[in-house]
């Protein structure tokens, strides 16, 4: 055995020492053979009991054979029916050695591994910021509205992942930019094709749109958002209209734009949006509130002029029936007044039904090239009674092949009404000529008279319907107040343009310009 213990020892350099069951020492490798008999009974060993009863015992403890502080570490063994215990041991310097290497070298490779661990992490942070930076500058990108390019995703881990779902936002957000600016582009579209401003503003009254029929209507060239209401348009009653603006109830008012010309506006305004926006919807109807003044006038007057004659006749006949007919000198009169205002009437009606043909569109025009001196013949000779009777001279320069395009009636009914004014309103042995002359393309007619004229102030309102300097002398002379209104009216239908300018030293020039 203390062989065996020798070589064993010698194996793994340290003490083993073979101990029998009984405790004697059967063999010890720092042991020489002969001294093995002498050595002390080891069976009140510690790590020998343990060993023996729980099969690994371990001991620490100052050795007495070998005179140091040893570590054991024991185990039972049998060998050929005999139970024993083999024990090995180390001095605990020499364990403590081991230990303190092991130390140094955990110590070292912890300290190695950390380097490396460290560099490594240097090195993915550095690859990682590298691409997390990529990203940051892209998403910027994106926020900042810029559009174009994608992420290249090269990795497959969490960074490619992110790329990823970030490029799929920058495809979205460019698709949700494109359906935006294309449906920007149809309410634009559809804003400036419409004719009636729309006037957008927020709860706090300022302009968030406005289409470039606002601009139009309020003259104004530069764009109004950003301003507020009160600045946009100087109107308090549209800005206590904003305020009326409830719920869903929609609030339209009329106003009066000031201005060189007056334009008066209807605005509808509604809310919009859940923060107190309004939208308003600006008209011009200025024109249309003309018209119905126009027509509310024309109604008065007409019936005005019609009432008069009517009176007359009425209670020139009522007189008659009440025996004035037995008097045969009164009742000339009667009668006379009687045929006079039936003529008026008749006048009154023939114009008015004229004016209303052709303001209906019924007056059928028949344009084509008409010789101009024919037309004037025959209204010399329809009016050559009331001129004689006045002893007016009546003059014509008018070339004979002198044509101008136009409707042969309409022609006859404007020189007429044109004849008989000057011969109206001209003095007994006044004077009146009608001179027509090409220029260029255009052919100019020319009434002049010598009669009493028309201060400037007047030229543009006797175009007017039922518009008379003197009424009174107007009626005297059969007038209806509608013949120059019927003039331009025609004219204008013509293509043509009528003025009228005053003659030297006296009397009015009526100028008729026509196509040739
Ligand atoms: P009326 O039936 O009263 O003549 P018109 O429309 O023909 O109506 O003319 C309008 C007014 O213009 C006349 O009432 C008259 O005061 C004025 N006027 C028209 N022609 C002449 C003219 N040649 N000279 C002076 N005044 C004229």
């Amino acid at each position: 055995m203390d062989g065996l213990a020798d070589s064993l020892g010698s194996e793994i350099s340290s003490r083993v020492t073979f101990i029998a069951e009984s405790g004697v020492v059967l063999g010890d490798s720092e042991v020489p053979l002969e001294d093995v008999p002498e050595m002390d009974n080891h069976g009140d060993r510690r790590e020998f009991r343990v060993a023996l009863g729980a099969g690994l015992g371990v001991s620490r403890r100052y050795s007495t054979t070998l005179e140091t502080s040893m570590m054991y570490v024991a185990v039972p063994y049998e060998i050929n029916g005999s139970i024993g215990v083999v024990r090995v041991s180390m001095p605990l310097t020499e364990v403590d050695r081991i230990i303190g290497r092991m130390r140094t070298i955990v110590l070292l490779a912890t300290f190695i591994g950390l380097l490396v661990a460290i560099l490594m992490t240097a090195i993915a942070s550095h690859l990682m910021s590298g691409a997390l930076r990529t990203l940051v500058d892209y998403s910027k990108k994106l926020a900042e509205g810029g559009r174009g390019g994608r992420l290249v995703v090269t990795s497959r881990d969490e960074v490619g992942g992110l790329a990823g779902s970030i490029n799929l936002l920058g495809e979205e957000l460019e698709n949700v930019v494109d359906e935006l600016a294309t449906e920007r582009n149809h309410l634009e579209g559809v804003l400036e094709a419409i004719d009636d401003g729309v006037l957008a503003i927020d709860g706090n009254q300022v302009v968030t749109l406005a289409n470039s029929a606002v601009l139009e209507l309020l003259g104004q060239s530069r764009p109004l958002v950003g301003k507020t209401l009160l600045e946009t348009i100087q109107v308090p009653a549209l800005y206590d209209a904003v305020g009326m603006v409830d719920g869903g109830t929609p609030v339209t008012i009329e106003f009066v734009l000031p201005g060189m010309t007056p334009t008066h506006v209807l605005a509808h305004i509604t809310s919009h949006g859940g923060g107190g926006g309004r939208v308003i919807v600006l008209r011009d109807v200025t024109e249309i509130r003309k018209l119905e003044n126009a027509r509310r006038d024309f109604f008065a007057n007409a019936s005005h002029e019609l009432r008069t004659p009517v009176g007359i006749i009425q209670a020139n006949a009522e007189t008659l029936e009440r025996g004035a007919l037995e008097d045969s000198a009164k009742a000339g009169q009667f009668i006379d007044a009687i045929t006079r205002n039936s003529a008026r009437l008749s006048a009154l009606i023939n114009d008015l039904l004229q004016i209303s043909r052709i303001e209906a569109g019924k007056y059928h025009f028949e344009m084509k090239t008409t010789p101009v001196r024919p037309s004037v013949d025959s209204a010399l000779n329809a009016l050559a009674n009331l001129a004689g009777s006045k002893d007016i001279s009546m003059t014509t320069d008018v070339p004979e092949d002198l044509a101008v395009f136009a409707d042969e009636n309409a022609l006859e009914d404007v020189l007429f009404n044109l004849v008989d004014n000057a011969v109206k309103y001209t003095g007994d042995g006044g004077r009146v000529s009608i001179s027509a002359k090409q220029v260029d393309d255009l052919v100019l007619i020319e009434v002049e008279d010598n009669g009493t004229g028309i201060a400037p102030d007047e030229r543009d309102r006797i175009f007017e319907r039922f518009y008379r300097i003197d009424k009174g002398r107007s009626r005297e002379m059969g007038g209806t107040g509608l013949g120059l209104s019927i003039v331009k009216h025609l004219v204008t239908a013509m293509n043509g343009e009528v003025s009228v300018r005053t003659a030297t030293p006296k009397g009015s020039i009526f100028t008729i310009t026509l196509k040739a």
